[in-house]
């Protein structure tokens, strides 16, 4: 079998880097152990242009927004399933410091309408504390859970995907190929997650951050808007609900935990005066790096072998952005830019 590209791994960065090479009629097998619970698999899958504790823009985010509609908007067609959920976010204002730093950071942001000029109050008798929010725009959540089964039965039923562990030993690496087993190909590309340390071809410094949600029913609570308020609270249609995320960087286990559960239940205690019930309970590990930005690039030594990954806990949003500035560098020779370079300080 002779293809473009062997991908190892497909959570959202082997799955954006795979449709990303389909639009661009090249070809490709995925190899993917099919784990049960991984980052994608568990992620809440918001995306939202502000770091929510500064009210600053996210790094590059106007750049990357150019890429995600469009990119996803193809992938849900593609797939025939909605999968984008535009729904904003309201960032619950506690107190008026908070408050008039989102005033003052929105005059200063305006112009891309990311966040509300104003303060507002939400309508809703089911949340204690009506008043204030700000509003986040160009903000909301996508169905990457979907995304991962979806385009695995696709790449099952086209023979594109291999599930199975990667014997890193079993690569033999030409210049001007790669064999593994019966496939010959020209490139390899690795995106394990935070697995990449079992990876002996990049050493890549990978900060294993654990993270837990929990999802839980409500028929009162009716919200039609992600809250942030002490967590992220999203809701996912049925009157079901996500709650999270936690933040582990001393656990990279996949175990659920009764602290995260209970500190999901008091933040629920205190925002909401409706009942509720915990449905489901899920852990999994971020790749995330020190500087919080991706790693994208190729071998020091083996030029068609490269690497994306260090998604942390925005995979959703850079995935597709560096899908395509890689298969940029890759196909067009365009540059990669110094901050997102394996070797980088
Ligand atoms: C609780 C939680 C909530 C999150 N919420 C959000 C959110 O709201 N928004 C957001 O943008 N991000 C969120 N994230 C972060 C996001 O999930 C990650 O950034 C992203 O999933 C990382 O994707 P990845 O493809 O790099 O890794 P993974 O999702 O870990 O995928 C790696 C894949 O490679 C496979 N693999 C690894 N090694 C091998 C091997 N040797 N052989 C074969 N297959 C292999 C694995 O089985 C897996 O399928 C969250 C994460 C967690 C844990």
């Amino acid at each position: 079998m002779k293809v473009d590209f062997i991908i190892v791994g497909q959570g959202i960065a082997g799955t954006s880097f795979a449709f990303e090479l389909l639009r661009q009629n090249k070809s490709f097998i995925i190899i993917d152990s099919n784990e049960r619970i991984t980052a994608s698999k568990v992620a809440l899958g918001i995306y939202n242009p502000l770091v929510l504790k500064w009210f600053s823009k996210v790094w590059r985010i106007d750049e990357q927004l150019k890429y995600f509609y469009p990119f996803y908007n193809s992938l849900g067609k593609f797939l025939n399933k909605k999968i984008i959920y535009d729904i904003g976010i309201y960032k619950y204002l506690s107190n008026s410091l908070q408050q008039n730093n989102w005033m003052v950071k929105s005059a200063h942001l305006n112009k891309e309408k990311y966040m509300s000029n104003n303060l507002l109050n939400i309508t809703n008798s089911n949340i204690n504390s009506l008043n204030y929010y700000g509003l986040i725009n160009f903000a909301g959540r996508i169905d990457i859970s979907s995304i991962i089964h979806l385009f695995r039965s696709y790449c099952l039923k086209k023979k594109y995907l291999l599930q199975d562990s990667f014997s890193y030993k079993s690569l033999v690496i030409k210049s001007d190929c790669i064999k593994y087993q019966n496939i010959n190909s020209r490139n390899i590309i690795f995106c394990e997650g935070y697995r990449v340390y079992q990876n002996p071809f990049f050493n890549l410094n990978i900060i294993p951050t654990k993270g837990e949600v929990v999802i839980f029913n409500s028929k009162k609570l009716k919200l039609d808007k992600i809250i942030h308020s002490g967590a992220l609270i999203v809701p996912l249609g049925n009157d079901q609900y996500a709650i999270g995320s936690t933040y582990n960087l001393n656990d990279s286990t996949n175990h659920i935990t009764r602290d995260a559960k209970d500190h999901f239940y008091s933040i629920l205690k205190s925002s909401f005066n409706c009942t509720f019930e915990f449905i489901n309970h899920y852990a999994g590990v971020r790749p995330a790096t020190i500087d919080r930005k991706p790693i994208i690039g190729s071998h020091f030594k083996y030029k068609n072998m490269f690497v994306l990954n260090g998604l942390g806990s925005r995979g959703v949003m850079y995935a597709p952005y560096l899908s395509k500035v890689l298969i940029n560098s890759i196909y067009s020779s365009s540059k990669i830019d110094d901050e997102l370079q394996i070797y980088r300080n």
